[in-house]
């Protein structure tokens, strides 16, 4: 007989772990099935991004930024630090120990919510029914009334220059680099691209990002993309904006890239070359024909608002059903998953999902760029604040960037925040509270902000939108 749940997750990142940890909580008998297995074939729960993404990324982000600031920085603060080097194997040592520490919490997690973590793969085989076969052999039929799929995704390859795991790789490959290439080429001025392209490029590799649209960081306010530009240039990221790749040949000292730019034809050798050219979900070994699930013309599993697919039982979250491609999305659509199941309304507000870029300055924004209200109908005000003048910037030694807010005319409500400068990651949460509380930018304005610190910047933008701004040069009426 198979051993039944209430609910089965198949997929233990932010997406799944969370909704099983919910379920159990609500009360359902709950197992999470996770086929991930490190390098050293360690299985871990916390998918993409404990083990290969948002987790290990930041690690490198942060060390790679000490080490830049060791050598650029230190100086002015009167701090001297001679002979600063590199031990890139204990900056990759501290990232493995971090992800490690972190999906071991999951299991704990699991453990002190009653969820059955069961490390292996999960295939669908409809009637309620799904095959766990455990890493080493051990195969079993396990049922449950509610099937949900959290696959995930994986990168795209691409054609022109698909990924040989030595010298042209994705972002799992780049995070794990044991040497810093002298010569980086980077296919992608995307989030992967720039964060992934700063790490290596401030522990000296030299850093070409080739990006095929004309436009910066699209999905941001043009004004704080063209900051962010400016910054990351001046750092030293050489990026060229039109690119059309046409070629990559990899060979024994490196790849060699084909590319057009403003019409001519250019190659460029590099000695690693990373592709980050976007991600496509992950459906792969799944039974999804067999279970008769629905995918959409792109592979992302289709669901109704309620995460339900089109055979009863069954539902999708995460990466694999599309959207922002993020892990806080992902954890709130598993946790609104597993509410829905035990009969409460939880809804995902994604008119305020949060996004960040973790470079330096860091680049954030929610809700709709200025760009986005015009072409969306809104009439429109905006007001900037910048970290020039701000006396906690300046001590941070990071007065660089602007926080701009667009506003509804009519109703005065904030309509969006964007955002280039020191620590706009965390600062983003207080702009994600105003959009999910419909906030005004009156309702701001009449909020204190403590002095100093980098939140007056966000006032100051606020104020700015009606022309009284105290440390800014407001628009002329
Ligand atoms: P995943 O995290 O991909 O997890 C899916 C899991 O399902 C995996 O463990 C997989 O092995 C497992 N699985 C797949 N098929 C099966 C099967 N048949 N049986 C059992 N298990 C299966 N997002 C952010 O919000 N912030 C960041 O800073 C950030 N940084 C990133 C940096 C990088 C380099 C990358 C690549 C991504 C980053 N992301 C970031 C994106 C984030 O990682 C994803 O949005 C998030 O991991 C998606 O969660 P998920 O649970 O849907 O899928
Ligand atoms: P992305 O969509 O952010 O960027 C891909 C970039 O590649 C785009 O600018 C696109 O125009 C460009 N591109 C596509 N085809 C190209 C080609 N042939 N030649 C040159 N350029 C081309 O995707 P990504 O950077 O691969 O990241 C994947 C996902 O992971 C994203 O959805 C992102 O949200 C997520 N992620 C998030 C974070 C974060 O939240 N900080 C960090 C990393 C990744």
């Amino acid at each position: 007989m198979s051993e039944s749940f209430d609910v089965i997750v198949i997929g233990g990142g932010p997406a799944g772990y969370p909704c099983a940890i919910r379920a159990a909580q609500l009360g359902f008998k709950t197992a999470c099935i996770d086929a991930w297995l490190n390098r050293d074939n360690t299985p871990a729960f916390g998918g993409t991004c404990l083990n290969a993404g948002c987790i290990p990324s930041k690690a490198l982000l942060e060390s790679s930024e000490v080490y830049h600031r060791a050598q650029h920085e230190f100086a002015l603060h009167g701090v001297k630090a001679a002979g600063v080097t590199l031990d890139l194997a204990q900056m990759q040592k501290r990232k493995e120990a971090i992800s490690r520490s972190l999906t071991g919490g999951i299991k704990t997690l699991f453990k002190a919510n009653g969820v059955t973590g069961l490390e292996g793969h999960g295939k669908l085989l409809g009637n309620g029914q799904v095959q766990f076969k455990a890493h080493g052999g051990e195969t079993k039929t396990l049922s449950a009334k509610h099937i949900v799929i959290a696959t995930g995704s994986e990168p795209i390859n691409l054609k022109v220059a698909p990924f040989d795991g030595k010298n042209i790789i994705d972002s799992w490959g780049a995070l794990d680099l044991a040497e810093v290439p002298k010569r980086l080429g980077v296919i992608g001025a995307g989030v992967i691209g720039v964060e992934l392209g700063s790490v290596w490029s401030r522990l000296g590799a030299k850093t070409v990002l080739l990006e095929a649209l004309p436009n910066f960081l699209p999905m941001v306010d043009q004004q704080v993309a063209k900051e962010a530009q400016r910054q990351l240039v001046k750092q030293g990221l050489d990026i060229r904006l039109g690119a059309k790749v046409t070629g990559a040949k990899s060979g024994k000292s490196g790849v060699a890239v084909e590319f057009e730019l403003n019409g001519a034809k250019h190659s460029e050798e590099f000695d690693k070359l990373i592709v980050a050219v976007g991600r496509k979900p992950y459906t792969n070994g799944l039974g999804v024909e067999a279970a008769g699930v629905q995918l959409d013309e792109r592979g992302f599993v289709k669901v109704d608002k309620h995460y339900r697919t089109n055979v009863q039982g069954v539902y999708a979250v995460g990466d694999a059903i599309g959207g922002a491609m993020l892990a806080h999305k992902g954890i709130e659509e598993g946790v609104a998953l597993a509410e829905q199941l035990a009969g409460h309304h939880t809804e995902v507000n994604y008119n305020a999902v949060p996004s960040v870029i973790y470079t330096a300055p860091e680049v954030a924004w929610v809700g709709r760029s200025e760009e986005q209200a015009k072409a969306a109908g809104f009439e429109v005000k905006t007001g900037t604040g910048s970290f020039v003048p701000s006396g906690r910037a300046k001590a941070l030694e990071q007065a660089v960037g602007l926080i701009k807010v667009i506003s509804d005319v009519k109703t005065d409500r904030i309509l969006g925040v964007h955002m280039v400068g020191p620590y706009v990651s965390e600062l983003v949460a207080e702009a994600v509270v105003a959009l999910e509380f419909g906030a005004t930018t009156e309702d701001i304005a009449l909020t204190m902000h403590a002095h100093p610190s980098l939140g007056e910047v966000f006032h100051d933008a606020i104020l700015a939108v009606d022309g009284r701004a105290i440390h800014a040069v407001n628009k002329k009426k």
